[in-house]
């Protein structure tokens, strides 16, 4: 039988980015994908802070941006949320489509010696004390691959939860969206823009020249999940709300959804573990949904790696759910507040009057916008510093070899002990085999964080190889660095 460290099942954006992740650390992947090919659709049309700042922290992002346009469309339950003044590199959405994303993912994984293996579904498995034995179908006929670890990236109606007996609980579908990527012979003077009417809204968004992303929503109609839905009956829909068809031709995709929202209930049985929306699924509201993915495989990716190595504790790979369970849940929430927000009438009018009110005043529109941007995530890490457990700022730094930042030190996805300003904390040399210890000088005094506001620059700082802070002082030689390190990296050797 052949053997592997990981398999994958699934080559969506989540797929991708663990495996990128587990190649990068020097781990052997299967990454197997049920479809015959990639079908090159494009759910997805942007990325939002939080996931720049991770592409950049590979060093993926410069391919992404070349293929894509910055624009400053955020928004909550279609109310506007300008994003300007956060304090991160990328106070923006990237519009990329996704088939983008996914082809530049899936080539980064080529570049990293794996290829994706299509037309093979996983479908079934089995697990004991040491590894999964995974069930492979597909017109190859059935194999088997044992492995250490299986993790279901398998999309919303993952195989791997449903055979892992996961419970997928939350809410039923209470509306229909619909959309059709199209060209317009009639095309609106703005190149992006909603409108509510009637029973339902309508957005209208320039992908490229000539190409449009058409939207309707619809609160008085539930479609069956799978069911068809043709050109004709897409342009229907949108002209009832809309009033017009703009002219609409040569539909390149027409689909729909609707608004449940539901969580698996555990990320974790055993050896096996869910990411991505096989983990969560909910309605596209501030298009977070593919963020959330690649945010599951890179905080899973470095876990993964870390105890596969035999470095760390089992209790390590545990902290995958305990930190992204609630941060799934918090998207669950925010995405029915924003279906909500998009129901008709007149009171709900007024209800989106008050809000929008609300939205102008600084402090609520930083508040939401740093929730659908990820930028305020803050994972339950031992440790009162006021950076524990949050993303650590890109900030510029000086080493002895020049000027770097925060997100080039993590290109190879490596622990770094960064000590700042002449600091001396030292970790012994038992970890070094494992950490990259970086001195630097901070070119400024203070560090703003999102939410936190601004604090002073810190002498010494743990970063997870997803770019988290483990651990962070302000003493010149603090006694408690040991204990962190050995909690997320391993005992001293
Ligand atoms: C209309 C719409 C617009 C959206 N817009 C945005 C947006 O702007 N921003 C955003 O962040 N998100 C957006 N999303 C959500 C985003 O598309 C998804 O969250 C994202 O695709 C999830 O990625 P994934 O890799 O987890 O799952 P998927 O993309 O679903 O990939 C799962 C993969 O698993 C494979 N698979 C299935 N079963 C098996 C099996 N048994 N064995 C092996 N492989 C299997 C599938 O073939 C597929 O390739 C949108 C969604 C919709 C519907």
């Amino acid at each position: 039988m052949e053997t592997t460290e990981v398999v994958i099942a699934g080559a969506g954006p989540t797929g991708l980015m663990l495996a990128c992740e587990l190649r990068l650390a020097g781990i052997e992947v299967a990454l197997l994908d049920g479809l015959p090919e990639r079908t090159g659709e494009s759910r997805a049309g942007g990325i939002h802070a939080r996931t720049m700042e991770i592409f950049d922290q590979r060093g993926l992002l410069d391919r992404l941006v070349t293929q894509g346009h910055p624009l400053q469309a955020g928004h909550f339950g279609a109310l506007p949320l300008n994003f300007a003044d956060f304090d991160t590199r990328y106070p923006h959405l990237l519009a990329v489509l996704q088939s983008v994303i996914e082809r530049e993912l899936e080539g980064r994984a080529n570049e990293l010696g794996l290829a994706v293996r299509w037309g093979s579904p996983v479908v079934g498995f089995e697990q004991d004390a040491t590894g999964v034995d995974v069930e492979i179908g597909g017109p190859d006929g059935p194999r088997r691959i044992r492995a250490a670890y299986l993790v279901g990236c398998d999309g919303g109606r993952s195989a791997v939860r449903k055979l892992a007996g996961i419970d997928f609980a939350g809410t039923a579908a209470t509306m229909t969206g619909m959309l059709a990527d199209v060209e317009l012979a009639e095309p609106p003077a703005e190149q992006f823009f909603g409108r509510r009417r009637g029973g339902g809204d309508f957005s209208v968004v320039q992908f490229q020249p000539g190409w449009y992303r058409l939207v309707v929503q619809r609160h008085d109609l539930i479609l069956e999940r799978g069911s068809q839905l043709s050109f004709e009956d897409f342009r229907a829909h949108f002209t009832e709300i809309a009033g017009t068809d703009f002219g609409m031709h040569s539909p390149r995709w027409v689909t729909h959804y609707g608004d449940a929202a539901r969580q698996a209930d555990r990320y974790r049985d055993g050896r096996v573990f869910l990411a991505g929306d096989a983990a969560h699924i909910h309605y596209p509201a501030g298009g977070q949904g593919l963020n959330l993915g690649v945010q599951d495989a890179v905080n899973l990716g470095w876990k993964l790696a870390t105890t596969l190595r035999g470095n760390v504790s089992d209790a390590l790979l545990d902290t995958y759910e305990t930190e992204r369970h609630p941060v799934g849940a918090r998207v669950l929430h925010n995405t029915r507040a924003q279906t909500a927000l998009g129901r008709p009438g007149p009171h709900m009018d007024a209800l989106r009057d008050t809000m929008s009110d609300l939205i102008d005043l600084d402090e609520v529109r930083r508040r939401l916008g740093f929730m659908i941007t990820a930028l305020d995530i803050r994972y339950d890490t031992k440790g009162a510093h006021p950076l524990a457990g949050r993303r650590v700022p890109d900030v510029d730094l000086t080493t002895t070899e020049g000027t770097t930042r925060v997100c080039e030190l993590l290109r190879t996805a490596r622990p770094i002990l960064l000590r700042l300003n002449r600091n001396q904390t030292h970790t012994g040399t038992g970890w070094h085999d494992r950490l990259t210890v970086v001195d630097a000088r901070s070119h400024t005094t203070h560090w703003t964080l999102p939410g936190i506001g601004a604090i002073p620059t810190p002498t010494a700082l743990l970063i997870r190889p997803d770019g988290y802070t483990a651990w962070a002082t302000n003493t010149p030689h603090d006694p408690t660095l040991p204990e962190a390190l050995t909690t997320w990296l391993g005992p001293s050797r």
